[in-house]
């Protein structure tokens, strides 16, 4: 037993002194990425974070849907879902978590983190001091844990500030912006004439639930009455089922300091959400609410917006519009720039506008590092970018991509004994893109270029390659009711004749067009490059459109239906890399109306929406192609590019091909010790994690089962049950090879075995 007498002097908390390679403060999204790329590429690191569950906005205290490029699938960035240590913990989530269980999401990334022996995570601990060990270098950061009534003080040689809020970086004395920069500042068109201080709001969820018997709902003294909620002008946007993130437009605080007043906005928002339940369960106004009950109110409100750092670089409106090519690229993002008032539901204005760019944007490495402070990264929402660009890269998947090129900057800093802007040396830049990328991180435009891949030396050869003569018909169809095209790669050269199946209900014309994107990277169809006009009879027929005549550069390609209400296309449940059908159609949730349609004075570019459905929808158009198409080539696997981009960039067997094997041959043995795989596992699928269900819980395209075989027939390793992207398998000890042979399983008889790289080291 532990007996204390009074002490005249005040008492000191437990204290404890920690040393380490590199600091993450804040574990959202960014923050986790980050510790776990420091972590995997060798450095000790401290990931110090104030709340009791990993995820920031993205866990299960606030509810955010984890969204970056794909953007719903709602804009024109084809195959843009962020690629390394993020698809890792989105494909692991569908796996267990495919029905968005925003618990369970907590859960995959404690787990995630827990996994790496060189994280030391400190759950419910805040820093609020920083030392600084000169005038432009961070030595130490404090912080206390309510729980175990704990400070540590954390030294190291680097830090990252995940926090959102940029504490550390203002603790530090980092220089920062708040509120949106002037026009004239950037030049940015879409910027306000003036500059201002008006912010983006916080705002708090709700989970709403069904019973089998009626629930009474008596609302908090507190809330905000019937006739209150019914002023707000976004009423009208209630649904009685509607919960989470679909209350997003639940917006306040804007127009106040979102990081001083934070506890005063969050005390509005709770008026307002407690209000808007009442005003659902009681008003009258809504039907079939008497069974629903409150199962979840948010107690941490979401923020979307305060300081932003300056970097070596400041992201600007015409880098993501123009898709500035940057040498130092180290991520990418392709969200819409989505600015809201800043007055929030009070605002009679609609609640965001977004405007999309043609293709998705690189993010330079400059925007990451600290103009001010030497030993200081940036990652997530604080990162340098004008507010307009920040509009854009904020959303948490981009945060988060950014983060794995923080962390790794962080450890090869370590490895090289270099600082953060040492990096900006092109041989070091290089080597930095290359690392990103061996863990798929999937730097548009920056290949994968291992100069060690002893795949590359080797004689490669398959059992089979994909010649594609037709996507089977299932015999279904889908009528011709908004514009339907099915985007698919070419080779460079002439185009195929192409064949389908359509059924008309009447004699009628059907107009079709092979259309490309101006830059060979995008998937926005700008150029007809020829139409066809066929007269058709009522009834099933096969039409032939002849594209033969046309010269195409190696890139995808939009053999496009115009709308014909009295015409149904056959389609095929065949899938294949690189062929999806796309839609003319709207997306509300991320402001697509089919057409985006804006002044030039505004920067912002005019142009169609061409869009995938969701499986289990989206089936290819059954086509024809003569002569037989194929662009799945052996070649593809050692040519860097680890998802569609210009060309499928996978080498795909036979459909009939049920266990295809790769053979690699070398002229003399060669000593390996790392095999590395990159699988596709449908980059184009968005993967929110809470509220949307999700068809499947692996990606189809992906081969789950395969073996890596030596020349005498001994197997070397054997998978069962793949569904990640990147299967790095490290020996225990290097072993001479003049052969290898990996077979595979074909995932199923739809689609075909296919793989993007094989790295072999
Ligand atoms: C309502 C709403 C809707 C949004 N819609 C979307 C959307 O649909 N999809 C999307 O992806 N994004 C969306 N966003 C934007 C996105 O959520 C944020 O921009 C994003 O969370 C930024 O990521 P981050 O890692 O920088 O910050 P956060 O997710 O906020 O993570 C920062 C973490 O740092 C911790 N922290 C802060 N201070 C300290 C400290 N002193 N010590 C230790 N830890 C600290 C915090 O607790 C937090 O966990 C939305 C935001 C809101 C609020």
């Amino acid at each position: 037993m532990l007996v204390e007498s009074f002490s005249p002097q005040t008492r000191t908390n437990n204290k404890l002194q920690i040393t380490t390679d590199f600091v993450v403060v804040g574990g959202g999204l960014a923050g986790v990425c980050a510790a776990i790329a420091a972590a995997r590429n060798g450095s000790k690191v401290v990931l110090i974070q104030d709340r009791p569950v990993l995820g920031g906005n993205a866990s299960s205290e606030v509810r955010v849907w984890a969204l970056g490029a794909t953007s719903h699938m709602g804009n024109n960035n084809r195959w843009s879902r962020e690629g390394g240590i993020i698809d890792e913990i989105m494909l692991e989530n569908l796996k267990v978590n495919k029905d968005g269980n925003p618990i369970i999401f907590d859960a995959v990334l404690l787990d995630k983190v827990a996994a790496e022996p060189n994280i030391q995570l400190l759950l419910n601990t805040a820093v609020y001091l920083v030392n600084k060990s000169a005038e432009r270098k961070i030595g130490s950061v404090v912080a206390f844990c309510s729980q175990n009534s704990t400070e540590y003080t954390v030294s190291a040689p680097l830090f990252c500030d995940a926090t959102g809020d940029g504490l550390v970086a203002f603790n530090a004395g980092a220089s920062f912006r708040i509120g949106a920069e002037s026009r004239d500042e950037f030049g940015e068109q879409l910027a306000p004439v003036q500059a201002s201080d008006q912010l983006l709001g916080h705002t708090l969820f709700f989970y709403s639930k069904k019973l089998d018997h009626p629930v009474k709902y008596i609302a908090p003294k507190f809330a905000y009455t019937h006739q209150q909620i019914s002023a707000i002008p976004r009423s009208k946007n209630i649904q009685g089922s509607d919960s989470g993130v679909k209350f997003w437009w639940v917006e306040y605080g804007g127009i106040h300091n979102t990081i001083t007043q934070t506890e005063e906005i969050k005390w509005e928002l709770w008026k307002i959400v407690y209000g808007i339940w009442d005003y659902i369960k009681n008003s009258g106004k809504f039907e079939d609410v008497e069974n629903l009950t409150l199962e979840w109110i948010g107690t941490v409100p979401g923020k979307r917006e305060s300081r932003r750092f300056n970097g070596e670089y400041m992201l600007k409106q015409q880098d993501i519009v123009e898709q500035t090519q940057f040498a130092d690229a180290v991520s990418y993002g392709g969200w819409a720039i989505d600015i809201h008032p800043s007055e929030g539901i009070y605002s009679d204005k609609p609640a965001c506008s977004q405007f999309h760019s043609k293709g998705v944007y690189q993010i330079p490495y400059r925007c990451f590092i600290s103009k001010d402070i030497d030993n200081l990264f940036f990652a997530g929402r604080n990162i340098s970018a004008s507010h307009m660009a920040y509009g854009s890269s904020r959303v948490m998947i981009t945060c988060a991509h950014g983060g794995q090129a923080v962390g790794t900057a962080a450890a090869l800093c370590k490895q090289n004994s270099i600082s953060p802007k040492s990096m900006l040396n092109p041989e070091y830049m290089h080597s930095l893109q290359q690392q990103l990328n061996m863990f798929g991180h999937g730097i548009p435009n920056v290949p994968l270029a291992q100069q060690t891949n002893l795949a590359k030396q080797a004689r490669i050869s398959a059992s089979s390659e994909l010649e594609l003569k037709q996507l089977l018909p299932s015999g279904e169809y889908i009528p011709l009711t908004q514009g339907c095209a099915q985007l698919m790669p070419f080779n460079q050269g002439m185009a195929p004749v192409m064949k389908l199946k359509v059924k008309a209900q009447t004699e009628t014309q059907l107009k079709v067009a092979l259309r490309v994107s101006v830059k060979a990277e995008n998937y926005t169809p700008e150029i007809d490059l020829k139409t066809i006009e066929l007269n058709l009879v009522a009834g099933e027929q096969t039409i032939t459109l002849d594209f033969s005549s046309v010269e195409i550069a190696a890139q995808y390609g939009f053999v496009t239906f115009y709308p014909n209400a009295a015409i149904e296309l056959a389609i095929s449940e065949q899938r294949v890399t690189g062929f999806m059908p796309v839609f003319n159609k709207m997306h509300k949730a991320v402001s697509n109306t089919g057409k985006q349609t804006m002044p030039v004075e505004s920067g912002i570019e005019s142009f169609e929406f061409w869009t995938p459905e969701r499986r289990p929808k989206g089936q290819n158009l059954a086509l024809q192609f003569e002569p037989a198409f194929k662009l799945h080539p052996l070649s593809h696997i050692t040519n860097g590019y680890l998802r569609p981009w210009k060309q499928s960039n996978t080498w795909a067997a036979s459909f009939n091909d049920k266990h295809p094997q790769v053979k690699f041959c070398w002229p003399e043995p060669v000593n390996i010790n790392q095999i590395t795989l990159f699988f596709d596992t449908d980059s184009d699928h968005a993967l929110e994690t809470v509220l949307m269900l999700h068809p499947e819980s692996e990606m189809p395209y992906c081969v789950q089962n395969y073996r890596i075989k030596q020349a005498d027939g001994t197997t070397l390793l054997e998978v069962v049950g793949n569904y990640q992207t990147v299967n790095k398998h490290t020996l225990a000890q290097a072993i001479q090879v003049d052969e290898l042979v990996f077979e595979f399983d074909q995932p199923s008889d739809l689609v075909p075995a296919s793989l993007f790289q094989i790295e072999i080291h």
